[in-house]
C-alpha cells in the first residue's frame, strides 16, 4: 500500500526539519532525507547571531562568542571593528541539525533517512513522490532540498542568479585573539566573496567562498590561506565544502508546492548566511501551508501568499544585499584598497561596530550619508554599477 501524508518535506536540513515540526501535530508529515542521519555532512561555518540562536527553539552547542572582526584588505590594510557585546555565536552546526531533527520527531514527524527523492508529479488530487525506497502520496510537497534543489527545478526557469563555492576546515591553530574573527577580501584568498578565520579554543575554523570562474578552486585558495597563516594539511581536524545560491530563485511556490531555505534561494547575499532567512520564512510557511491544508486549497494562486509574505519580511535585505554584492564583484583589489583608505576612520568603525549581522546591507546608508565618505565612494560606486 502507498503511504499517504498531508505534507512531504524533501530534505532533512534545518529548513526541512523546522518547517516539518511547525506543520506536525494533527497532520501527517514526512521528511525525506538522503543521508543516514541529520547533521552530516556539515556544510556551514556555523556563525549566527544570538537572535537567530534564540529563534531555533533548540539549543545547539556553542563553540565560541565573537565580539569583533578584523577585515583585511588586499594590500594588508586591517580595519578593526570591536563591539562591547557579543556580535555572533559560533555554533556546532551538526549538533543544531541533530537537535532540530529530534524535535521534529518528538512532534510526530516521520523522518525517512537513507531515502533519496528523485522526482514528483502533481495532479488535481495530490502529489506522487518518487523516492529510492518507493513511491509516496502527499497533499503538499515542500522543497527543502538545499542549494541544488530538484523540487525547485520542477518549477520551470527557476535557477538562482549565481552560486558561490565554499570550503572550510577546522584546524589546530590558536588565533591571536580569543573572540575576534578575521575576514579577508580580495582576489588572493577569496575572489568574489571573503574568507574567514574564526577562533574557538585551541582551534580555528578557516574557510572561504569564491565566485565561479574566478580562477583556481576553493581548495587551492584554502591551501594558500592556510599556508599564509602558517598551518597546513597536517593540522586539519575536519573539512567541508558546499555551494551557496545567491540572488534568489524566481519562484518559491507552485501547484501544491512550496520551497524553503537554500532551495528557495533564501540566503543573505552579502554574507552567504542562510539560517536567519530560514528562521524568518519557516513560521510563514507553517501558517500558510497549515491554512491551505485545512481549507484544502493548495493551488499555486493560493500558495502565492507565502512568497508575498516572506518577501515582506526578508525580501528587502535579500534584494538590497544582492545589489551591493553586484557592485562588490565589480571592484578590483585596487578599488578595495581605496575603500579601506576611505573608511579607515573612527566614525566608520563606530557605525560598523553597530552592524546588525542579520541585515548587514543596512549599514551602507549611514556610511554613505557621511559627506566626506559618500563623496569619495561615489566614483567607485558609479564604476562598479556599470
Ligand atoms: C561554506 C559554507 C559556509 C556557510 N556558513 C554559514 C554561516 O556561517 N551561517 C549561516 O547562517 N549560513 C551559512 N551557510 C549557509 C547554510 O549552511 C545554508 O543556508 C543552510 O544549510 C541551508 O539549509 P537548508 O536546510 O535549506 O539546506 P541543507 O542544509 O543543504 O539541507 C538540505 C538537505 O536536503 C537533502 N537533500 C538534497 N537533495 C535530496 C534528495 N534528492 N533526496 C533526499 N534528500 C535530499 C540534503 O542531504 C540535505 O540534508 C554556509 C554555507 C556554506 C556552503
Amino acid at each position: 500500500m502507498i503511504a499517504t501524508y498531508d505534507a512531504a518535506v524533501i530534505g532533512g536540513g534545518p529548513a526541512g526539519t523546522i518547517a516539518a515540526a511547525l506543520l506536525a501535530g494533527d497532520r501527517d508529515v514526512v521528511v525525506i532525507e538522503e543521508h543516514s542521519s541529520s547533521g552530516t555532512p556539515m556544510q556551514c561555518a556555523g556563525l549566527v547571531t544570538q537572535d537567530v540562536a534564540d529563534m531555533f527553539g533548540v539549543r545547539p552547542d556553542i563553540l565560541n562568542s565573537i565580539r569583533g572582526a578584523d577585515v583585511v584588505f588586499p594590500s594588508g590594510g586591517k580595519f578593526e571593528v570591536r563591539s562591547e557585546g557579543v556580535k555572533a555565536l559560533l555554533i556546532d552546526r551538526s549538533d543544531l541539525d541533530r537537535k532540530l531533527a529530534e524535535r521534529a520527531t518528538d512532534k510526530g514527524v516521520e523522518i525517512r533517512y537513507g531515502t533519496k527523492y528523485s522526482g514528483h508529479r502533481v495532479s488535481g488530487d495530490g502529489v506522487s513522490v518518487s523516492t529510492s525506497t518507493g513511491e509516496i502520496r502527499s497533499r503538499l510537497i515542500i522543497g527543502a532540498d538545499g542549494h541544488s534543489s530538484k523540487v525547485a527545478s520542477s518549477l520551470r526557469d527557476n535557477r538562482p542568479k549565481e552560486y558561490v563555492y565554499g570550503i572550510g576546515a577546522d584546524v589546530k591553530l590558536r588565533s591571536e585573539h580569543d573572540d575576534v574573527m578575521t575576514l579577508r577580501i580580495g582576489s588572493e584568498f577569496a575572489p568574489g566573496f571573503f574568507s574567514w578565520e574564526i577562533p574557538f579554543g585551541d582551534m580555528t575554523r578557516i574557510g572561504l567562498c569564491m565566485s565561479a570562474g574566478a580562477g583556481g578552486t576553493p581548495n587551492d585558495h584554502l591551501k594558500k590561506l592556510m599556508a599564509a597563516l602558517g598551518t597546513g594539511a597536517e593540522d586539519i581536524v575536519s573539512k567541508y565544502a558546499g555551494k551557496i545560491p545567491l540572488g534568489g530563485r524566481p519562484r518559491t511556490y507552485g501547484e501544491r508546492t512550496l520551497l524553503i531555505g537554500d532551495a528557495a534561494g533564501q540566503v543573505k547575499p552579502v554574507s552567504g548566511g542562510g539560517l536567519y532567512p530560514i528562521c524568518k520564512a519557516a513560521p510563514i510557511l507553517g501558517r500558510i501551508a497549515g491554512e491551505a491544508l485545512r481549507d484544502d486549497s493548495l493551488t499555486a494562486k493560493h500558495l502565492s501568499r507565502y512568497e508575498k509574505e516572506w518577501k515582506k519580511e526578508i525580501g528587502k535585505e535579500l534584494s538590497r544585499g544582492y545589489r551591493i554584492r553586484r557592485m562588490f564583484t565589480n571592484l578590483s583589489d585596487k578599488d578595495l584598497d581605496k575603500i579601506f583608505r576611505i573608511i579607515n576612520r573612527d566614525d566608520m568603525r563606530s557605525i560598523l561596530s553597530g552592524i546588525d549581522l542579520d541585515n548587514p546591507s543596512s549599514v551602507a546608508s549611514p556610511m554613505l550619508r557621511n559627506p566626506q565618505v559618500g563623496i569619495r565612494f561615489l566614483p567607485l560606486m558609479m564604476r562598479a554599477m556599470i
